[in-house]
């Protein structure tokens, strides 16, 4: 099958990998119907995190079972099924409290590459949701977005406590932040401001639900976010970059009493701790739990309620992944979807 592999930085090339087949009994194998490149694949994309030799690509996929081991119960062949970025049992203590990547048996499904015609997904049950029906093909956009990019949104607008009566501040406006805006609005939130000084990103938060922009950044968006909060601060703050500054952005934005969920890939962030001490702000986040989410993501994607799928601005074959790579690398594209 073709798959996409980084070989370097900035090197990624679609080439022959190995048919995935069922290496343990409660794997599936599955027929990609979308894929696509997260903001998280830049970091090794541009070096700043280590390219393990040749690695196979992708992590976010929609797809119809084509073959499932022999100790899988719910998931059939045939059926259309959207996972999330780890695989977990979904039957131990850790995922029944909503934390499935802190699962024991989580397996990163990033190493497995999905930028591929084919996948391997581990503990099929536990991992894959099933459609109530093979969706319309426009809806596969939507759906591939609740694999991570808009489950991780999600999961920051939880996190940060999103909700009726609340002012929400969301820092980074890629495809995640945009989707922090769409869930916070879903959340009830009063007020929502993205934080963003790129136009298309602007118009499509608005879309999202955003109700006011902020262009500025680090200190100077704090002082902005706090002009319009009556000196206070946000009531929850999304944090969906993953850099000193933007966390330290978040962080300041945030209230006292209030909280800021994080789920931008921390690189080298350190907190400071008196500041942390003295803010009164509650931290939470980490790789989100889509697996929590998913369910009631595909409901409200099926029945069209929302649309978290006009993040993906760029659409090309997989073979011209690199392509896919470079646009967002550049800029030039939020998020795009690779169709194998
Ligand atoms: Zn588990």
């Amino acid at each position: 099958m073709r798959g996409a592999v980084l070989h370097a930085p900035g090197d990624v090339r679609v080439e022959d990998r190995p048919d995935p087949t069922i290496e343990k009994p409660t794997d599936a194998v599955i027929r990609l119907a979308a894929t696509c490149v997260c903001g998280s694949d830049l970091w090794p994309y541009r070096g700043i995190e280590d390219v393990a030799g040749p690695a196979p690509m992708g992590h976010e996929y929609v797809g119809v079972v084509e073959e499932v081991g022999n100790e899988v119960r719910d998931i059939r062949p045939g059926q259309f099924v959207v996972g999330s970025f780890f695989a977990s049992d979904n039957t131990c203590e850790i995922c029944r409290a909503g934390y499935q990547p802190s699962c024991p048996h989580a397996e990163i499904m990033g190493t497995l590459g999905a930028q591929a015609e084919h996948l391997r997904v581990p503990l099929a049950d536990g991992t894959l949701v099933a459609t109530p029906d093979t969706p319309s093909p426009d809806l596969l956009p939507s759906l591939l977005a609740a694999s991570d990019v808009l489950g991780t949104g999600w999961f920051g607008a939880v996190a940060a406590e999103a909700g009726p009566g609340k002012t929400v501040a969301v820092v980074g406006d890629g495809a995640v932040g945009l989707l922090g805006v769409l869930a916070a609005k879903q959340l009830g939130a009063e007020r929502i401001i993205a934080m963003s000084r790129h136009e298309s990103r602007q118009q499509l938060a608005r879309h999202f639900g955003a109700t006011d922009i902020v262009t500025e950044r680090g200190d100077e968006g704090v002082a902005r976010i706090k002009d319009m909060t009556n000196g206070f601060g946000a009531h929850s703050v999304i944090e969906a970059v993953g850099t000193q500054e933007s966390m330290m952005q978040a962080i300041d934005s945030t209230r006292p009493g209030g909280h800021v969920g994080y789920v931008g890939v921390s690189h080298d962030v350190s907190l400071p701790g008196l500041p942390l001490f003295f803010s009164h702000v509650h931290l939470h986040g980490g790789p989100a739990p889509v697996r929590r989410f998913l369910p009631e993501l595909i409901d409200l994607i099926t029945r069209r309620e929302i649309d978290p799928g006009r993040v993906f601005d760029l659409t090309l074959p997989l073979d011209e992944a690199a392509e896919g790579y470079r646009a967002m690398d550049e800029r030039r594209a939020i998020k795009t979807l690779l169709t194998p």
